[in-house]
């Protein structure tokens, strides 16, 4: 599908969505699990057989996503790892993946399981070294290079069309976790990238809600394309009713939650950044960022939400500041409208995230109620 409206306006009209029946400009919630066909046995209606592949408001879900993402096709999953399961499971014993390293720690977890069970081999390379990364991916042939940019916690960039190129030629398919950004921030496939991946759950809901998965392709005719769309209808992992309604009500306010947040955060980012009692900021719009000219570059309207920092001091300092906090709540997840806050190695002490590292998630409340939370925490 090609763009041809502006984002603000594509998910705003739900991509002009009508209600058929009722004239309704909200799509109806259909829980029927099969649909029925007439004395001919004949469909009623074409493509309307069984739920597990065929409902409209997960189709009108996809088809929004795959306009923003300029994608020939999307599939909506019931959770973001659902997606990445869906993709990685395309691959066969004996093949080779690269996986960025320090990303998303449930995405790490999976993947490594599922590489040792299969005998695939995995190779965790931190692909925000560009010139390293194409080298390895043209040594190592991968049939599946998958990169999370900007990255969780660590906000790492990688070049998507460096990265792109080098497995296209390699014969490869890259996949970019881009939930961090959203598709109003940054589209991969316009890049070179040949799957996008989101967990839905984050910012494309942004309300904290409901759980879901997004993958969208550049070219539906790829052999891995069809190997994803058979495997969500025979394994089942589709994403019901009510929670596609649930993302196709957050996803009209995208753009404009997105605007917010990426200034929110930008403030907040420089606001810490000048601040005494913090080591160091991680977020790519800040121009101190390892990789803010490329950053500038890949993503459009902001920056996103998600950054992270370190506090002076060890681990029970970063804890105090973090139960000082009252606006910022103290819950893991992110892109949604409240501000979060996180010390990620309670959650994940083994993989080398710093005990003083905090990571917010920046919501769209007043900025300077923000800041003044902040304030207090940290003096
Ligand atoms: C949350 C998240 C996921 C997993 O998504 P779920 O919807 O929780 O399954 C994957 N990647 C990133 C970057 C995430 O933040």
């Amino acid at each position: 599908m090609t763009r041809r409206q502006r984002l603000e306006t594509l998910f705003a009209q739900a991509a002009g969505y009508i209600d058929q029946q009722t004239a309704g400009v909200v799509p109806a919630i259909q829980p029927s699990t099969t649909f029925v066909r007439d004395e001919n046995y004949d469909l009623l209606r074409d493509n309307n057989i069984y739920a597990r592949d065929d409902n409209d408001i997960v189709r009108l879900a996809e088809k929004i996503l795959a306009t923003a993402e300029n994608a020939r096709d999307a599939l909506v999953f019931p959770t973001g790892m659902a997606a990445i399961a869906a993709l990685f499971r395309t691959t066969r014993a004996g093949q080779t993946i690269i996986m960025q390293s320090q990303i998303y720690w449930g995405t790490t977890k999976w993947v490594r399981e599922y590489c040792e069970r299969r005998a695939i081999k995995l190779i965790e390379q931190d692909t925000s070294k560009t010139d390293e990364t194409v080298s390895l991916i043209a040594a190592e042939k991968p049939a599946l290079v998958f990169i999370e940019t900007p990255s969780n916690p660590w906000l790492r960039v990688t070049d998507i069309g460096a990265v792109a190129a080098a497995t296209t030629d390699a014969g490869g398919i890259l996949g970019v976790d881009s939930t961090a950004a959203g598709p109003a921030i940054s589209n991969p496939l316009d890049l070179g990238a040949h799957i996008v991946m989101h967990s839905g759950t984050k910012s494309i809901n942004g309300h904290s809600d409901v759980l879901a998965g997004v993958l969208a392709v550049d070219d539906e005719t790829r052999p891995v394309w069809q190997d994803i769309k058979v495997d969500r209808h025979d394994a089942g992992a589709v994403i019901g009713s009510f929670e596609a309604y649930l993302l196709i009500r957050g996803m009209r306010t995208l753009p404009l939650r997105m605007e917010r947040m990426s200034e929110n955060a930008m403030a907040v980012a420089q606001y810490l950044q000048a601040h005494d009692e913090v080591d160091h900021v991680f977020y790519p719009g800040l121009e101190s960022h390892e990789a803010h000219a490329l950053a500038k570059k890949q993503m459009h309207n902001g920056f996103g939400p998600l950054l992270s920092f370190t506090v002076k001091g060890d681990k029970q300092r970063a804890l105090d500041a973090v139960g000082k906090l009252h606006l910022f709540k103290r819950a893991t997840s992110l892109g949604g409208v409240e501000s979060l806050v996180e010390h990620r190695f309670t959650i994940e002490s083994t993989t080398g995230i710093p005990e003083t590292l905090l990571r917010l998630s920046v919501g769209i409340e007043h900025i300077e109620d923000l800041i003044a939370d902040l304030e207090t925490a940290l003096s």
